[in-house]
């Protein structure tokens, strides 16, 4: 087979189709221009489309990584706590982010693979009260979904003042997720993952409570200040330079994502997923997270009955035309990870197993 390029399986950055990556090569345009001010315009409501909701939908040139500290910082007194949700690298980090910002941090650990139930959440809030909390969507190294839906129900009763702050940075526009029907205050995400954009953007959907907490916060910082970018938003337009580029791309990409549906694109990822699952159990390997909570954006395949060498493995597949993951952080190795998010086909997932059954000797 010939490819003109690495076709990426990697849990973000995702492949990017060339359609899009050629929509970022529109002339410049000036950010202070009307045409600016239509594309902004023109993007917001599409984003409020995909995230169900009538809230504002911030956007900024930063990856996710960017609003996990915006969150922390426009939504945690310093004379409050916030109840972190971690069980996996990614929620750990956003832990370790508000700690970072001088926040005081309560934590829910649970074991890698294993979700966050609402019994859990809903007894961890009694050691309350707490400003918000933060809880990870899909936990991108375990391949866990947490139960956001049950999980906000919980805290809307037991806490109503409590914010809900969500990163749906692999979840968003991969699998259900509906911000203003579950209740949820913040929902954060980025560019490069299910959104199938080119890495670079970073993008949170923020209730009226988000904005009135941050109003009671003295330091919020500058650039993840969530009024400042609010003011400007109410314009159509950013506090600071916009990656331009890539919200032409953006636009693009939501006008397909909105072509293909937003329900059917999640129906698209489940149906690769249980493609995923069929394959792996049927080579002999085990699926690393709770079954209750298995991702319908990535697989984490354990990998410790078989024992597959997983650079071997990538390097094979390199010559197959496909970058693959190779697991993540503590658990690289003995587990890997099969995406099946973004515009990514069922077609070439078939390819991906295909080239996998040969590596096997199948
Ligand atoms: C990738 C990822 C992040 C980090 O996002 P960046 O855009 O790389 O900063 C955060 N949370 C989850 C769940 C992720 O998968």
């Amino acid at each position: 087979m010939s490819r003109d390029h690495q076709y990426l399986i990697l849990p973000g950055p995702v492949e990017v189709r060339k359609e899009i990556l050629e929509a970022q090569s529109q002339w410049m345009i000036g950010h202070r221009s009307s045409a600016f001010a239509d594309l902004y315009g023109r993007m917001h409501e599409k984003l409020q489309k995909a995230f169900f909701t009538e809230n504002k939908v911030l956007m900024i040139g930063a990856s996710g990584t960017g609003f996990w500290e915006g969150a922390s910082r426009n939504c945690i007194r310093d004379d409050q706590k916030v109840l972190h949700l971690t069980g996996g690298a990614f929620s750990e980090r956003w832990a370790d982010i508000s700690q970072a910002n001088g926040k005081q941090v309560d934590t829910v650990q649970v074991e890698w693979g294993q979700a966050h139930t609402p019994e859990l959440v809903a007894e961890a809030l009694d050691n309350g009260p707490y400003d918000a909390i933060a809880l990870v969507h899909n936990e991108t190294s375990t391949g866990v979904t947490n139960p956001v839906k049950d999980i906000a129900a919980v805290v809307r009763e037991q806490a109503p003042d409590t914010l809900i702050m969500v990163d749906s940075v692999s979840g968003f526009l991969g699998t259900e997720m509906r911000v203003d029907e579950w209740g949820l205050d913040l929902v954060l995400t980025s560019s490069q993952k299910a959104f199938a954009l080119p890495p670079g953007m970073a993008f949170v959907a923020i209730s009226e409570r988000v904005l009135e907490r941050a109003k009671q916060i003295e330091h919020r910082g500058y650039y993840f200040d969530f009024l400042s970018i609010a003011k400007s938003a109410a314009k159509n337009n950013t506090p600071s330079t916009p990656p331009v580029s890539l919200m032409y791309a953006a636009d693009k990409q939501l006008d397909d994502i909105l072509t293909e549906g937003i329900e059917n694109r999640w129906a698209r990822h489940i149906a690769m997923k249980e493609m995923t699952h069929e394959w792996a159990t049927s080579r002999g390997f085990g699926l690393y997270a709770n079954e209750a909570y298995r991702s319908n954006t990535v697989t984490t395949v354990d990998n410790r009955e078989v024992g597959i060498d997983v650079n071997e493995m990538a390097k094979f597949m390199a010559g197959r035309g496909f970058a693959m993951d190779k697991g993540y952080g503590k658990i690289k190795g003995p587990t890997f990870r099969i995406p099946h998010m973004g515009d990514l086909q069922p077609a070439v997932l078939e390819e991906v197993f295909d080239g996998l059954d040969a590596f096997l000797g199948k």
